[in-house]
């Protein structure tokens, strides 16, 4: 075959695969597979990963590829997919992306076509909304708030008007300092729920307001150990605050000649208010 009809090499795919977030038995039987079988492992700190890796059987080659060298190593790793090889991506625990590297390597392989394919399983957050008893039909990942407490104050401020149920990671450094700062930026009433070692020997789960949870913790120095993720109920409209008089009375009006869903949302358009607020209000008039 001469050089003009020699085909390129079809590029391997890149797997993200998630590791166990504490119970080395959250690891999947197709992580496993998957680990087991492509040519390479990039994962943060080879030490670590290798210890998991091992108590499962898998030998195959591990590449660092950390926050700190994410930008020189993700070319290479994307020359080797190009040249044929699947690669798998894993972090030091849970979904790798997720507060954890990868982004830059999976972006890169999106624009050179690169298959990309997940393994999913373990995230601290998911793992926590799940067992949280708060909305999860529509959440907000914020990952790791600010270190410093000016930064992480404005932060939560900008956060309070969310409605959708807010989580959070959080070192056992900041833990305390964090539902303080909470406590003051998002309400004392505010309920949530407080993951520690999740999936390990310790875990706990603890779910109260944010006064609670802030004086538990700064009162137990044990409840400060270990990893954390905390999820924290959104914003509640008061339905009657957040309707003014003028649309009241539009919404009423329009009642007589409309179905309430209809007047609310004319109402709402009207005079830029909350349409289901006004719709809350209309149906229980
Ligand atoms: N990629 C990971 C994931 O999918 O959950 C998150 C990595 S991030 C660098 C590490 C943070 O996740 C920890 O500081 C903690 O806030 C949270 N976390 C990880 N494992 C946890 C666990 N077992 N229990 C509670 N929080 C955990």
């Amino acid at each position: 075959m001469n050089a003009q009809n020699k085909k390129p090499p079809q590029s391997g795919t890149l797997y993200v695969v998630a590791t166990p977030i504490g119970n080395l038995d959250d690891l999947s039987r197709r992580a496993i597979e998957t680990l087991k079988k492509v040519d390479l492992i990039a994962c943060e700190d080879t030490r670590h990963s290798r210890r998991l890796l091992q108590a499962h059987g898998i030998d195959t080659p591990l590449v660092s590829h950390h926050q700190h060298n994410e930008h020189q190593s993700a070319p290479e790793l994307i020359r080797k997919l190009q040249a044929g090889d699947n690669i798998a991506i894993i972090s030091d625990a849970g979904t790798p992306l997720i507060s954890d590297p990868g982004f830059t390597l999976v972006r890169q392989a999106h624009a050179e076509k690169i298959p990309v394919s997940p393994v999913p399983g373990a995230s601290a957050a998911i793992a926590l909304l799940s067992a949280s008893g708060l909305p999860t039909d529509s959440f907000r990942f914020v990952g790791f708030p600010p270190a410093k407490a000016s930064q992480r104050r404005a932060r939560l401020s900008q956060l309070r008007d969310d409605p959708s149920t807010l989580v959070f990671y959080e070192s056992s450094h900041r833990i305390a300092d964090s539902l303080q700062d909470m406590v003051a930026q998002l309400g004392q009433d505010r309920l949530a729920t407080l993951g520690r070692e999740l999936t390990k020997t310790f875990e706990t789960i603890r779910h109260g307001t944010l006064a609670e949870l802030s004086e538990w913790v700064r009162h137990d120095p044990n409840q400060q150990k270990g990893e954390f993720v905390l999820a924290v109920n959104g914003h509640t409209a008061t339905i009657s605050n957040d309707i003014s008089e003028e649309q009241k009375a539009l919404a009423s009006l329009l009642k007589r000649e409309l179905p309430p869903k209809k007047a609310a949302k004319l109402a709402a358009a009207h005079h830029q208010g909350n349409a289901k607020a006004i719709y809350q209000w209309l149906i229980s008039t």
